[in-house]
């Protein structure tokens, strides 16, 4: 076994050890049916070798992890002309706040937070029937995942627009402002089902690895976006991918990373790989507990925080 699948395999067994894990969400009915037991973890190196552990490949709902990849597709739409939709700066607030955006006179301080990631969709949507937006969204997807297999889970989808109140809230308001093109009900449409795509870790963790190595998957040699982009990427997952848990996140992982409700979180270690955890229980922000300590404990016996040992 190798050094790095003996790390994952010891962390695995420590967390299912563990009886603190956080509570499921269940704002959107459908998540609250998961697991709160499940566990899962996928590490892959620059040379491809990958170490998993636990329920590596059980999809599970990516949510806003997905928030990652429409901002790389609406960079590659619209280039820096997307940052007069968005801003670049941690919100210190939760991920659903109100109050900022109005503050802010609808413009979202980043594209991670909800009212950020439904501008990102907007440009994204601009030009297409919702439908084909949420079509280049999975593609770009199972392209990235390696795995034409990668699918909507149909049934989160509806049960976020049946619930989804909090999102329609935002987007109305962003509307009301003028910040964005397209029909609220096509944006939230397909903003609620590329939170409803299901990947497992180890999908991905594979999707992730153009940006631990300059915008290229080192074992493809496709190109996904220039280095300066997968750089600045890398960054706002760094600052913003926790919301108001960001800063928490950064001092005890020390990597970019990215989470969702449905428990998975997204990191990358510059360089050296790009990982997938999934544990569903989720602390006060909304970002999952256990992926977090697995992340903390992994990051210092490997030695691989971005902030030196
Ligand atoms: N679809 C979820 C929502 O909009 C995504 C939130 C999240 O994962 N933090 O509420």
């Amino acid at each position: 076994m190798s050094d790095l699948q003996e790390i994952v395999s010891e962390i695995v067994d420590a967390m299912r050890a563990r009886e603190d894990r956080g509570e499921v969400a269940t704002y959107i009915p459908e998540l609250a049916r998961v697991d709160p037991g499940a566990f899962g973890i996928a590490v892959i190196d620059r040379e491809g070798n990958v170490a998993v552990g636990g329920d590596a490949d059980t999809p599970f709902s990516i949510q806003s992890i997905s928030k990652v990849f429409t901002l790389t597709l609406a960079l590659g739409k619209v280039g820096d002309r997307l940052w007069s939709r968005v801003g670049r700066e941690p919100s210190g607030s939760p991920f659903n706040s109100i109050v900022q955006l109005e503050r802010e006179q609808g413009l979202p301080r980043n594209p991670f937070i909800n009212a950020g990631a439904l501008a990102v969709t907007d440009v994204i949507v601009s030009g297409h029937q919702p439908r084909e937006a949420l079509g280049e969204i999975l593609r770009f997807m199972q392209f990235l995942g390696q795995d034409g297999a990668i699918a909507i889970d149909q049934a989160v989808a509806a049960s976020e627009q049946r619930t989804g109140f909090r999102n329609r809230a935002l987007a109305n308001y962003m509307k009301s402002f003028d910040r964005l093109d397209n029909a609220v009900d096509f944006v939230l449409g397909v903003y609620f089902h590329h939170c409803a795509i299901a990947m497992s870790c180890r999908q991905l963790a594979t999707a992730g690895r153009f940006l631990a190595h300059l915008g290229r998957n080192p074992e493809t040699g496709l190109s996904v976006v220039q280095p300066d982009r997968a750089r600045r990427i890398n960054a706002l997952m760094l600052t913003c991918g926790h919301y108001d848990g960001s800063g928490e996140f950064a001092f005890r992982v020390g990597l970019p990373g990215k989470s969702g409700v449905g428990g998975g979180i997204l990191a990358i270690a510059p360089g050296k790989a790009s990982i997938a955890v999934w544990s569903p229980g989720l602390d006060p922000s909304g970002n999952s507990h256990l992926g977090r300590i697995a992340l903390e404990e992994l990051t210092r016996r490997l030695g691989w925080s971005i902030f030196g040992m």
